[in-house]
């Protein structure tokens, strides 16, 4: 039996989606070409914003469509799937903590038997792996869900409570990966520097498990570690030091800043102040003077002033971010900030996240012309789009790079010197590898 699966939103949902693949090829399931051809398509959703909810909602549409025409079964997975229990032409839902049942539904499609979920409330379980088929790089999940009700975020309401996985399990994974020949691997949570793991007779916090991990892999094929996303009032300096002590700890950061404005970053339940913001990227460039930062900036939350924004433009001139993902506010029913008076006219929203965008697309540029002559380890990632004769690799501070070479280099660690610029994307010059 065939099947086909569409993935929306975060990396975690990219984990999930090569975790139930891998489930599915253990069954006996192939990969068909498209969702038309399929017997069983997938879709892992996302809803944490309203435009990835009205995209999920027309891919559902359109396989609703399909089923018209032929046979085939529709089951949604991920944060927006128990939103979309009843709409017309899906079948099943498998809601983030419901993945264990996933096996058991695969075996009644193999049937053809109905499949009935058993009464008690599925506990959330990690899958054993992730890894994408073929790939050399792959997401390792280190915890799920989250406690800290930002008022914007519906993460908390449809994800539930933070769960960190059994230190044991996780190096369990990462022995696996380095038996295939993984050569980076990037942990993953919603605050993944929130991870806390207690035994009873022993606990573990993130700069533990962090020191764990490298030790693991020092004898390893795998040389790079990445962490994503990293939330700022959970920082320790324990973990600063560890990612100092281990150069393998890549020198990138995503460190979500969302605003600038302390009223603002109150409102949205950020438990941090932009002083504590700003002292802590003080103290990663102390420990990492090379690390780049990147963030998510949210623009046009209820309230919000044209000094509040100013704050934020400051706050930005301040760190100087490689890159930053930003968007305006969007209302998510069942928020606390959906009932929060003041909403900032749409056009308004709009037109300040075209000033922050502007002025990140400045700070980018000048932070990559000044790496022009520069050297730098990569990791080659696959070949050019529009040249198979050139390669796409990626340095550790997170910067793409385009350089002449054989696609039997994809996979392997290469040192480039980085020439010039185009758009966000270095030329670069192979000097070994
Ligand atoms: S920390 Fe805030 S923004 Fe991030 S997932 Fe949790 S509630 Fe959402």
């Amino acid at each position: 039996m065939t099947y086909f699966i569409e993935t929306y939103g975060c990396q975690m949902n990219k984990a999930e989606s090569a975790a139930l693949v891998l489930v599915l090829h253990e069954q006996g399931w192939s990969a068909a070409p498209s969702g038309a051809d399929a017997d069983l398509v997938l879709i892992n959703t996302c809803t944490v914003r309203a435009t990835a909810e009205t995209r999920v909602r027309g891919r559902v549409a359109f396989y609703a469509a399909l089923k018209k025409k032929r046979c085939c079964t529709l089951i949604v997975t991920g944060c927006a799937a128990s939103q979309l229990k009843t709409a017309q032409g899906v079948d099943y839902t498998l809601e983030t903590n419901a993945r264990s049942l996933f096996p058991a539904l695969l075996r009644a499609l193999e049937t053809g038997i109905p499949f009935v979920a058993d009464a008690e409330k599925p506990v959330f379980a990690f899958s054993s792996a992730h890894l994408a088929e073929g790939s050399f790089k792959s997401f390792v999940p280190i915890m799920h869900g989250c406690n800290n009700f930002c008022t914007y975020c519906i993460v908390p309401y449809v994800r539930g409570p933070e769960i960190s996985r059994d230190p044991s399990a996780i190096l369990r994974e990462i022995e696996l990966l380095a038996a295939k020949g993984v050569r980076e691997i990037c942990l993953l949570g919603q605050n993944v520097n929130s991870y806390h793991w207690d035994s009873g007779s022993e606990s573990f916090s993130f700069a533990r498990l962090l020191r764990l991990i490298v030790t693991e892999i020092e004898q390893t094929p795998i040389r790079w570690v990445r962490f994503l996303s990293a939330n700022p009032k959970d920082f320790s300096l324990q973990t600063l030091e560890v990612m100092a002590a281990h150069p393998v700890l890549c020198r990138h950061l995503h460190l979500c800043v969302q605003h600038g404005s302390n009223r603002i970053l109150a409102a949205m339940n950020r438990l941090y102040t932009r002083e504590q913001y700003l002292e802590l990227v003080k103290k990663i460039r102390e420990y990492m003077p090379d690390i780049t930062l990147s963030t998510d900036i949210l623009i046009g939350f209820p309230g919000e002033t044209e000094d509040d924004l100013a704050l934020t433009v400051d706050l930005m001139e301040q760190v100087r971010f490689i890159y930053a993902f930003m968007y305006h506010y969007n209302r998510r029913v069942g928020t606390a900030a959906d009932q929060f008076p003041d909403h900032v006219p749409d056009l308004l929203k709009r037109e300040r996240l075209a000033r922050i965008i502007a002025l990140q697309k400045q700070h980018t540029q000048e932070y990559l012309r000044n790496r022009i002559g520069e050297s730098a380890p990569v990791l080659v990632e696959r070949s050019s789009p529009k040249n198979p004769d050139e390669l796409l690799c990626r340095t550790a501070q997170d910067e793409m790079v385009v350089t002449a070479g054989p696609a039997s280099l994809i996979g392997s660690f290469a040192v480039v010197q980085l020439l010039s610029l185009q758009g966000n994307t270095f030329r670069g010059l192979r000097l070994t590898g």
